[in-house]
This record gives structure tokens, C-alpha cells and sequence, in this order.
């Protein structure tokens, strides 16, 4: 879609018009594809997909929007404390698409204050603790490079988990300066997801085979058993409720600063 005329309005022009579409309610109705291009067409490159490399519905997403604008965005949080898997991974998608990946650090010298003051592992601790270390090394990195964005791209499904069940396909991010947030797959199923992942041969993180639904920072993420919950891996010793990193939920849930 290189060729799509683009509407390159200001975002002034950009939010008005995009929330009264979002309060008509039509874009709910629009299939993955059809919300990407609507994206695209409106947004690129000031929209780019936040890709964890660790699920396959980021990748899902980074295929399609690669074959509707071959030069679409697409970055990952690397905190630091990412398995190797999903390392190679970024690889693969590099010389697969031959697509660069904009690769987000945290603050060396905030987590380097964190370490020396809590330890390296200090997530086993408390769930305080984990939403801080998950600040340090993913929220704050993501917010600084939303902040030059106009919107993002995001994985979430519906089905995914208890703190995901509203989410909407299309939606004002008020956690980060009310840019525009797309969920293409907010309605897809597990079985959707990997149906398009095998009919495409669309590149995943290898240790979905090993028993990882999700992939996360690897002290972090574990396999899980046949019958348990699709993210029981991630976070395990915490309750369900408390399941998030902070970069889909509001300021208030995203943890102390201890
Ligand atoms: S997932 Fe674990 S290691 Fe990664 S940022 Fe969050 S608490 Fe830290």
C-alpha cells in the first residue's frame, strides 16, 4: 500500500474527526486487515506496532501490516532480561522482511539504581516490586517512544485474560496523551491466531513449542501445563488480577515507585 494516498492531517485534525468514528462505533466492525489499513491510511509513520516477540499475535499483526505498507513500523521493549529465543526471533524478522526493528532500552541509570538498591530479582519479592522493575525496564522506555507517536498497535485479545475482557478495537490511549491505540485482534480467537500464523508461515519465538504460550522477560515466563490458563506461565506466583506489566493498564495500576 506504499502507493495509498496518505491524508497527513495534523493530529489536531487527526483526534476530532478519529473520535467521533470511534464514538459512531462503525470501527468495531472492521476485520484485523480493514482496521490496519484504516490505521495505516491514516497514521503512518506516526503509528507503529508495539511487538513483544514473545506471543505469536504480535507477529500475526507485524505480517499483515508488512504486507498492506512494507515499510510499516515496528518495535519491542528489550529489558534487558529477554531469553535468547526471542532474540533470534528479532532476527529472523530482520532478514525475513528485511525490516529494521526499533529496539527500545530502559534507563541504564535507573535500573542500575534499582538493582544496586532491590537486587537483580526483586520481581519474587512483592507484586509492588514486579510492577516496578516492569516500569523501569518496559513502561517508561514505551511512554518516551509513544510520546512521538500518533498510534500504536497492540496485540491484546479479548479472550486473553480477565484484565483484557473490554478491550475495543479501536480506542483513545489516555495513559499516553491520548494518542490512538488499535487492537485488530481484540476479538480473535487462540484458534484464529495460529490458524493465520500456519497459513502464512509467519515467523514465531521458538519456545511456544517448548510449552510457552507467551514469552516474557525470562525470569518471568514459564511453561505451562496442558489445561491451565493460556498466561498462567507468565508472572505465575501472582494472582490473575494482578497479571499486567503496566503498558495496558491506567497511571493508577502501574505500580508503586517503591
Ligand atoms: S517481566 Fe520481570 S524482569 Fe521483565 S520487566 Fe517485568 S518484572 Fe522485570
Amino acid at each position: 500500500m506504499s502507493s495509498m494516498a496518505r491524508l497527513e492531517p495534523t493530529r489536531t485534525q487527526v483526534s476530532a474527526r478519529i473520535s467521533a468514528e470511534i464514538a459512531e462505533g462503525a470501527l468495531e466492525r472492521l476485520d484485523a486487515r480493514e482496521i490496519l489499513i484504516w490505521g495505516i491510511k491514516n497514521f503512518h509513520p506516526r503509528l507503529a506496532l508495539s511487538a513483544s516477540f514473545g506471543g505469536p499475535e504480535g507477529m500475526v499483526l507485524l505480517d499483515m501490516m508488512h504486507r498492506i505498507e512494507p515499510t510499516s513500523r515496528v518495535f519491542v521493549l528489550d529489558t534487558g532480561r529477554l531469553p535468547q529465543a526471542t532474540h533470534d526471533l528479532v532476527d529472523r524478522v530482520r532478514d525475513r522482511y528485511e525490516k529494521s526493528v526499533e529496539v527500545l532500552l530502559p534507563e541504564a541509570s535507573a535500573v542500575q539504581a534499582m538493582v544496586r538498591e532491590h537486587g537483580a530479582n526483586l520481581f519474587y519479592e512483592s507484586v509492588e516490586k514486579r510492577q516496578f522493575c516492569c516500569r523501569l525496564r518496559k513502561v517508561e522506555p514505551m511512554k518516551r517512544h509513544l510520546a512521538d507517536l500518533d498510534a500504536w498497535v497492540s496485540g491484546l485479545r479479548r479472550e486473553q485474560s480477565v484484565t483484557r475482557t473490554e478491550t475495543r478495537k479501536v480506542e483513545i490511549d489516555h495513559v499516553h496523551g491520548g494518542i490512538l491505540k488499535l487492537n485488530p485482534l481484540a476479538d480473535w480467537s487462540h484458534d484464529d491466531v495460529w490458524r493465520y500464523v500456519r497459513e502464512h508461515d509467519v515467523p514465531v519465538n521458538r519456545l511456544h513449542a517448548q510449552g510457552y504460550p507467551s514469552v516474557g522477560c525470562e525470569p518471568c515466563s514459564r511453561a505451562i501445563q496442558p489445561g491451565d490458563d493460556i498466561r498462567a506461565g507468565r508472572w505465575w506466583w501472582e494472582n490473575a488480577e494482578t497479571k499486567e506489566c503496566g503498558i495496558h493498564v491506567g497511571e493508577e495500576k502501574e505500580g508503586s515507585g517503591i
